[in-house]
């Protein structure tokens, strides 16, 4: 019986990895068909990318994390059928993300338990799972339970025949993340250079305006840290919102150049990193220090940029446990004008309630893009966190405000505040 289960799971699989699964477990087809397959808890050594893989309740259930984003370090399949995944870090100590991602392939209908095991952090994102990598669905809270400590997060899913992943938070890819500004390259919205290259030699991708007309430039980064979706998603709402066809926005380019950094940290992303880049290090901390070649190739980026138009400001996005923002001190005798501050006040007149606190702190401890655009630039540098449960829809409505907001604010400006001599800046 057993024999035949695995042929069928052989021939209804095109994943390579469970291919591989079912070639070291044993029966892999026709030729294999008459070995059994080891009895439920049997530790087995995979390849092929497949993290372990065995019997649950009488089907096949392989689990794998060999994709871009994946991140799972062990599993096993315990004798009463529970799959157990370690989660770790790739350095330590680390921000407590702990990012996961990892696919899990059933050879039929039917319920599976999993639970998550933390190393070097606690459980903070809920899992959500998807059938296709595109559509995901939250795993209901009733069925995921946390231990006291937050070490585990144990829940019993659902699972339909094939493969299904199950992750942090919905994902892309580097190059999806990039390819969405594609059709605004096609009509001339936007060029597209490369900047440099990460640890790993894969291309660093900058965006910009033509700029025509505009004396400024205003600095968008996104996709420093892997694990902080949310804060992707407004990135593009913020970005998609300045690039519409509208007066508003069609006059706002005429003054600001955009130049944008939708992925600073294309190694961490596909390695399913927690926080960093491929060197370990936390990227958000090197700004001005220049030790990693994402943040030396952006900051020679933006410095040449300057010579040209200043920049007006930096806007860098992430996530965090709540919609915060990170903002200068208001009194900043470098920029008069405050036009951050001006920013806000338009952002929460619209949104009330739904805007985000803004909080000001000048933490020249952490040499973040923030800290660093107001040392190098007498800028007010913003982070814009997104709450990690803001929902996806939530999240771009308040950053299309937040656009809509910060344009009204630059386009408030005298002519003479915005010229090259009147830079605000104050280079
Ligand atoms: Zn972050």
């Amino acid at each position: 019986m057993h024999g035949r289960r695995s042929n069928r799971l052989a021939a209804a699989f095109v994943l390579p990895a469970l291919a591989a699964a079912c070639m070291t477990t044993g029966p892999t087809g026709p030729a294999a068909g008459s070995r059994e397959p080891p009895p439920p808890g049997t530790p087995v050594a995979l390849s092929g990318g497949a993290l372990c893989a065995g019997v649950v309740a009488g089907r096949q259930i392989a689990v794998q994390a060999s994709f871009d984003r994946a991140r799972a370090s062990r599993c096993s399949i315990g004798a009463d059928g529970v799959i157990e995944v370690l989660i770790l870090p790739e350095t330590r100590p680390i921000n407590d993300s702990p990012w996961y991602a990892f696919k899990v392939t059933a050879e039929a209908a039917g319920p599976v338990t999993v639970v998550l095991r933390y190393q070097g952090g606690t459980h903070r994102y809920a899992p959500k799972t998807s059938r296709d990598g595109q559509t995901w669905t939250a795993v209901d809270p009733a069925l995921v339970s946390v231990a006291s400590d937050e070490s585990q997060a144990r829940m019993t899913l659902s699972l339909e025949a094939g493969v299904t992943t199950i992750a942090a938070q919905p994902f892309e890819t580097a190059a999806q993340s990039l390819a969405r500004w594609d059709p605004f390259v096609a009509d001339g919205r936007l060029t597209r250079q490369t900047f440099g290259a990460s640890v790993r030699g894969v291309p660093l991708v900058a965006l910009a305006t033509p700029g025509e007309g505009a004396a400024h430039t205003l600095v968008l980064v996104g996709r420093q840290h892997p694990a902080e979706t949310t804060g992707a998603e407004a990135f593009d709402a913020f970005v998609m919102r300045l690039l519409e066809h509208d007066p508003l926005a069609v006059a706002f380019r005429g003054r600001v150049a955009l130049l944008l950094v939708p992925v600073l940290n294309p190694d961490g992303l596909s390695a399913g990193h927690w926080r960093t880049n491929a060197n370990g290090i936390d990227l958000n901390r090197d700004w001005g220090i220049w030790a990693q070649p994402e943040t030396r190739a952006v900051g020679q980026l933006i410095e040449a940029t300057h010579q040209t138009r200043p920049l007006i400001g930096l806007i860098d996005f992430h996530s965090t446990r709540r919609d915060v923002i990170y903002a200068m001190p208001a009194a900043d005798p470098l920029y008069p004008q405050g036009l951050a501050e001006d920013w806000f006040a338009r952002w929460q007149a619209v949104a009330g309630p739904a805007a985000p606190p803004i909080q000001r702190r000048f933490d020249d401890d952490q040499m973040n893009s923030k800290t660093w655009s107001r040392i190098r630039f007498g800028l007010s540098g913003v982070t814009y966190e997104v709450g990690d449960d803001t929902a996806p829809a939530t999240a771009r409505a308040n950053a299309r405000i937040a656009a809509e907001s910060y344009m009204q604010a630059v386009m408030s400006l005298s002519a003479q505040q915005l010229s090259p001599t009147g830079s605000p800046a104050g280079s």
